[in-house]
């Protein structure tokens, strides 16, 4: 079972996506191993908050290169381990971060089950941009509005063509367009730019000074939404 966990405040789980948790005999938890290989995961600090047998928890390290070979390995490794617990009987639940289908690389591991004949169900989440709308009291799309979600392969002109159509738009993985993004601020100084950051986690930061905005690193935990 794919199961979405929400952006980061544990109360944004469905109900459904906690009763398939407690439901399960295995919850398996992607992460990344920082530098000094300890393992960080923003899905597994969702699960610890909430009421799910942690004796039940399997974490598994993803490698974060633009290569995905490395990650494929891994994947494959526990879509075999995952099958075997399924031939067994077991219920297993795979967790994304945000909704799962939204730029979660977890789909390489279901697509492998479901070629190996195992049936795959979903259970919706609350994507990061949606939660950061609420965060920031946004009407994110109003009338004759169009909504664009981009990842952070966009560049300054794209952004330009898509604003100029009245695109509202989204951007998600900032810390790869960093210089593209404050390219395109700086050339349009009447935008509304709304910046998030760890959305309903720690260090939690919504920003619309477009000042701050331009000197900063974003961390991979961040979004925008832009406005005309
Ligand atoms: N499936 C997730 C997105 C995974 S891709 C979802 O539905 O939201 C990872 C990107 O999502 C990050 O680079 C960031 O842009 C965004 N993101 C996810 N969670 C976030 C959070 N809590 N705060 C800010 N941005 C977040």
């Amino acid at each position: 079972i794919n199961v979405s966990l929400g952006p980061g405040n544990p109360e944004l789980i469905t109900v459904k996506s906690l009763k398939t948790l407690q439901e399960s005999t295995s919850i398996y938890c992607p992460g990344t191993a920082d530098k000094n290989g300890n393992f960080k995961s923003r899905s597994l600090t969702i699960l610890q908050a909430l009421p799910v047998d942690t004796t039940r928890i399997h974490c598994f390290p993803v490698p974060m290169s633009k290569d995905r070979t490395e990650a494929n390995r891994m994947y494959d490794q526990i879509a075999l381990e995952i099958q075997e617990k399924i031939n067994k009987g077991e219920i297993v639940s795979i967790t994304a971060e945000g909704d799962s289908g939204f730029y979660s690389s977890g789909n390489y591991l279901f697509e492998k089950l479901s070629n190996a004949g195992i049936p795959i169900t979903t259970s919706a989440g609350i994507p990061a941009f949606i939660a950061a709308g609420a965060l920031a009291g946004l009407h994110i799309v109003k009338q004759e509005e169009k909504l664009i979600v981009l990842p952070g392969t966009v560049s300054s002109g794209e952004l330009q063509g898509l604003i100029e159509k009245n695109y509202v738009i989204v951007i998600m993985k900032l810390s790869q367009c960093t210089d593209e993004i404050h390219r395109f601020i700086a050339k349009n100084p009447s935008l509304h730019v709304h910046y998030f950051e760890n959305i309903g986690a720690t260090g939690e930061l919504y920003c619309q000074d477009k000042e701050e905005i331009m000197t900063k690193e974003f961390p991979y935990f961040s979004l925008m939404i832009i406005k005309k």
